[in-house]
């Protein structure tokens, strides 16, 4: 399998699928809110699009406690089949290893559900653990792009312990 490729966007105006991209990523981060600022735990926000069409959302623990948002955007969608080819928007890179309950990490979600491309506005930080979840997406062929104007966005909703140090 070819290993898919990983770019980082620099200026979403250069074209129209960026500009989207920014839009969408919008999206999610207006998602990442709707968590709970509670800590441990990212507050993320993930959106699945297919066909420039939002067809899942989702927030960490929107389903439950403890899941995370793109496990909740799978969760929601009627028919898991939805999402082969689509792409997802997620604030901060997917986990490789769902440190709480051992559950399949949200990376293994995507690779199963055939999604096409992942956009990420921040790698994750190595808060909890280190995530491999981008390379395991290229490991899988497939495209990520991380959109690099909307980091400190995406990490916003995080600052309750980002700022501070819990040992
Ligand atoms: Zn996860």
């Amino acid at each position: 399998m070819e290993r898919g490729v990983y770019t980082v966007i620099l200026d979403h105006t250069v074209s129209r699928k960026y500009a989207k991209a920014y839009e969408f990523m919008n999206l999610s981060i207006q998602q990442a809110y709707l968590g709970s600022q509670v800590y441990p735990g990212f507050n993320v926000g993930s959106v699945l699009v297919l066909d420039d069409v939002v067809i899942s959302t989702g927030y960490s623990n929107e389903t439950g406690e403890h899941n995370h948002a793109t496990q909740c955007v799978f969760e929601k969608l009627d028919n898991l089949t939805l999402a082969r080819g689509a792409s997802l928007y997620n604030t901060i890179e997917p986990c490789s290893y769902k440190l709480y309950d051992n559950d399949t990490s949200c990376t293994k979600r995507i690779i199963d559900a055939g999604i096409s491309t992942v956009y990420i506005g921040v790698k994750e930080p190595e808060t909890f653990s280190k995530c491999e979840g981008v390379n395991q997406l290229l490991d899988s062929g497939i495209d990520v792009y991380c959109l690099k104007m909307l980091e400190e966005a995406c990490l916003e909703p995080n600052r309750h312990f980002l700022n501070r140090r819990y040992i």
